[in-house]
């Protein structure tokens, strides 16, 4: 059986905070609100993933308001997810996610992101780095939006 999921989130910069996306740091950008490392991408991954498998949402998982998820590696509840696909059965396909913002510029770090996220996934992934033209709240810099979709199979 092969099933399709998408995923999407959307985080607001906040000082003071360190930018992870994918996994990977991004040193001297302005950094993303959030409960856990706000690791946007790796947000949209994780409910792309849960979507397809029919297992809910990211939020129903890791709840933003348990203090176990305070500060969390966004990657570290990925590998958790993946262990929930696994135990049913289902292996990814391939994963295709796009990242929107105006900075950081994506395509530096996009093969680091791509290997950090394959690690995990154990299979093809994807990302596109967009800019929204400064149109609206993600163009004028107030945050990142992250889309994600992933196939499965078992
Ligand atoms: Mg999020």
């Amino acid at each position: 059986m092969i099933r399709i999921g998408q995923g999407y989130d959307s985080h607001r910069f906040e000082d003071g905070r360190r930018l992870v996306l994918g996994g990977v740091e991004f040193p001297g950008e302005r950094g993303l609100k959030g409960h856990s490392d706000a690791d946007v991408l790796v947000h949209a991954v994780i409910d792309a993933l849960l979507g397809a498998a029919g297992l809910g949402d990211i939020g129903g998982h890791f709840p933003d308001t348990d203090p176990r998820f305070e500060g969390a590696d966004s990657m570290a509840l990925l590998k958790s997810v993946m262990e929930e696909l696994e135990t049913d059965g289902w292996k990814v396909g391939n994963i295709d996610a796009t990242i929107i913002c105006e900075r950081p510029k994506i395509a530096p770090r996009k093969a680091e992101m791509i290997a950090s996220l394959e690690a995990v996934l154990k299979c093809p992934v994807s990302i596109k780095g967009k800019t929204n033209e400064k149109m609206d709240d993600i163009g004028a810099g107030l945050g990142i939006a992250a889309m994600c979709a992933a196939l499965i199979e078992r």
